[in-house]
């Protein structure tokens, strides 16, 4: 019996339908092409959509938090003190401007002084420790291949622009943007030096070191292999890849801990770094370590340094028009800074605990049929399938916000200095990463702060994570119909469970460690059917003639289509004999399709588009959306595909892996 229900609030808006365009042909369209002619990209964004349109409603919410703090009693060291006055030092605009580039004096003279290649190396530990990066970097986290313990690890790092390729691409819009990159670098040293400096020198020392850097770089879809990365050794074995540096010395400048393991992600990478320390002239490295202190500190200073900063990396990167309003600049710096002193005040006001309840019994139903999916794979073997089900059942679900909240008592706050501050936070999180070396890794802390607009997987710990940020609507909405919910954040959840078995979560066993669980012939399937997806995505222009990187976006693609078949499913078995009701004149199964497109709903400028596809594994929105189900014969039911229409694929062409 089907029965028709006015309702305003199912959870999707009939009038961000395109109807001239049909839901067969271009699903995204569909769903979401009235709001985006409604919705232009606004001047201080690049991209728009449900997500950027949440994460803004976040950044108000912290700002009535930031604001509210200036005008409570706020006891000496408490973190709601530290709140303020870090947001006081971020607000001073008339001081900033007035001190102008002078705070950046004192690092020009440690670098004025530096007198052989041992200096540059101290110089680059003191540069890790407050945020610079340079060189190469280093880290700590969890052993790949040991649960019990965190590592050191050594990873390439160094580079101005957004990726390796950024260097080595000969294409015109590729050779424009260094073009663009350079006269940035100009333009920063003039704002800085005046006269006092010398710009095809500066320039061409600059573009030399990190074009070498960037050749002995990993590509991003080479990065995508860990066990290649994994190159764990002793402190004698980095002597012998490296010789000439002084590690021992380099490891007590950061505060690291080396006696034990060590891991070396691009071991090439440090090895031809090592030897750019000795055939580099000294004057050169002064030019790369003073543009990275710039490039690094421009926005905690003057407006000009700051808009100046963001013309390059803004404006012509992610084709931006406007920078975003200095209270939204500062407000993500404090989340990043104090996140969880910020994230406590959020969620006290923001976060209702029903949320997290719902939510929970969400992946409840989402991970029970994952398991039933599971099992009745018909392209996975018994062990490897026994496997599986063992590291579905060990996923361990973060809802919200922590339990406990990480104690920030010995991280110093002033109001005077923004620079100083955010140094300090920076020095303050690297001092605590580098203690947790040789511990066991400490499960409970989170990788996002509460009010951030995204959740994640980490492979190490078996853990999804959804921060309060996202458990609002579009993506969960309490009071929608169930169809928009299982869509949305159900299809978030199934997301998120598929990253533990798509290409690089599939290498991390149940307990977090890389460990290949798989029967040689199942893994083999799994590659075959991945690498038809890799096909698909690398067929989607994005802009003319730029296409989607089908093998960096393989993890995500995956994701994607996992997560939406296993929400449709979970769906299903929460509608089983419930009526069938057609709400805006759509079935049960039409509403799922409808949220979940509107959750990926968004437009992104070119600028920023084309950057996307060079750095980011995501495909872009419309990909996001029509390309899975394109896949999904769950789809073509709902609304009637036929061979013919543009979202058809034959059956024989249609990807099915989870
Ligand atoms: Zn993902």
């Amino acid at each position: 019996m089907l029965k028709s229900v006015k309702s305003k609030s199912w959870g999707f808006d009939i009038a961000n339908l395109d109807k001239s365009t049909r839901p067969q042909d271009d699903f995204f369209r569909y769903a979401n092409g009235g709001w985006l002619k409604k919705n232009p990209i606004p001047h201080d964004e690049s991209n728009w959509g449900s997500f950027y349109l949440l994460r803004k409603a976040s950044d108000e919410a912290l700002r009535n938090i930031l604001e509210d703090s200036k005008r409570k009693k706020a006891a000496h060291g408490s973190n709601l003190r530290k709140v303020r006055d870090y947001y006081l030092s971020a607000m001073s605009e008339k001081k900033l401007n007035k001190e102008g580039a002078r705070p950046l004096n004192k690092f020009f003279d440690m670098i004025d002084n530096l007198k052989n290649s041992n200096d540059v190396v101290a110089l680059s530990a003191y540069f890790r420790r407050i945020g610079v990066s340079s060189l190469w970097r280093i880290d700590a986290d969890q052993d790949m291949k040991d649960r019990n313990i965190v590592a050191l690890y050594l990873e390439q790092s160094g580079l101005g622009l957004p990726d390796r390729d950024y260097y080595l691409k000969t294409d015109a819009k590729s050779v424009e943007i260094r073009q663009k990159y350079t006269a940035h670098i100009k333009k920063m040293h003039k704002l800085i030096f005046g006269r006092n400096f010398n710009p095809k020198k500066t320039v061409s020392a600059i573009m030399n070191i990190e074009t070498r850097l960037a050749k002995a770089s990993m590509t991003r879809v080479e990065r995508r292999d860990y066990e290649k990365q994994y190159n764990k050794m002793h402190l004698a074995g980095l002597r012998r890849l490296a010789p000439n540096v002084d590690w021992v010395k380099y490891f007590s400048a950061v505060g690291a801990q080396a006696k034990g393991r060590l891991i070396v992600m691009q071991p090439l990478f440090i090895k031809t770094a090592e030897k750019m320390l000795s055939n580099i002239p000294l004057e050169n490295w002064k030019y790369y370590f003073k543009w990275k202190v710039m490039s690094a500190f421009a926005g905690y200073l003057s407006d000009k340094l700051a808009d100046e900063r963001f013309n390059f990396f803004g404006k012509v990167l992610s084709g931006q028009k406007k920078m975003k309003p200095r209270w939204r600049r500062a407000a993500n710096e404090i989340d990043s800074a104090l996140g969880e002193a910020l994230g406590e005040l959020y969620v006290a006001e923001h976060f209702p605990e029903e949320a997290k309840k719902s939510i929970n019994k969400l992946v409840d139903n989402l991970i029970s049929s994952y398991r039933e999916r599971l099992k009745a794979l018909d392209w996975m073997g018994d062990t490897t399938k026994k496997k599986a089900l063992e590291k579905l059942s060990a996923f361990i679900r973060k809802l919200g916000y922590p339990d406990k909240w990480r104690n920030y008592s010995k991280l110093n706050i002033s109001p005077r200095s923004y620079l100083e501050n955010h140094i300090a936070s920076c020095a303050f999180e690297f001092a605590r990463s580098m203690k947790k070396i040789g511990k066991r890794p400490d499960k409970k802390e989170w990788g996002m702060t509460p009010p951030t607009v995204n959740a994640y997987y980490n492979p190490l710990f078996t853990e999804i994570v959804f921060p309060a940020g996202i458990m609002q609507p579009p993506f969960f909405n309490p009071n929608a119909d169930d169809a928009a919910n299982y869509g949305a954040i159900g299809a978030v959840i199934g997301h998120e469970l598929t990253h533990g078995f798509d290409d690089k979560g599939s290498t991390f066993d149940k307990n977090g460690e890389m460990k290949n669980w798989w029967a040689k012939s199942d893994r083999k399937l799994f590659l075959k059917k991945a690498k038809g997806l890799i096909d698909q995505y690398g067929k989607f222009e994005a802009l003319p003639g730029v296409f989607v990187n089908g093998k960096l976006t393989i993890g995500e693609n995956i994701a994607d289509l996992g997560g939406l078949v296993i929400a449709f499913h979970a769906y299903q078995k929460a509608f089983k004999g419930k009526e069938r009701k057609i709400i805006g004149g759509f079935t049960p199964e039409q509403r799922f399709f409808l949220g979940a497109a509107y959750a990926e709903c968004g437009q992104a400028r070119g600028a920023a588009l084309r950057q996307q596809i060079n750095t980011d594994p995501h495909s872009p929105s419309e990909a996001r959306v029509n390309l899975p189900l394109a896949n999904m014969t769950e789809f073509y039911e709902a609304f009637g595909v036929k061979e013919g229409d543009k979202m058809w694929r034959s059956e024989k062409d249609r990807v099915a892996i989870w």
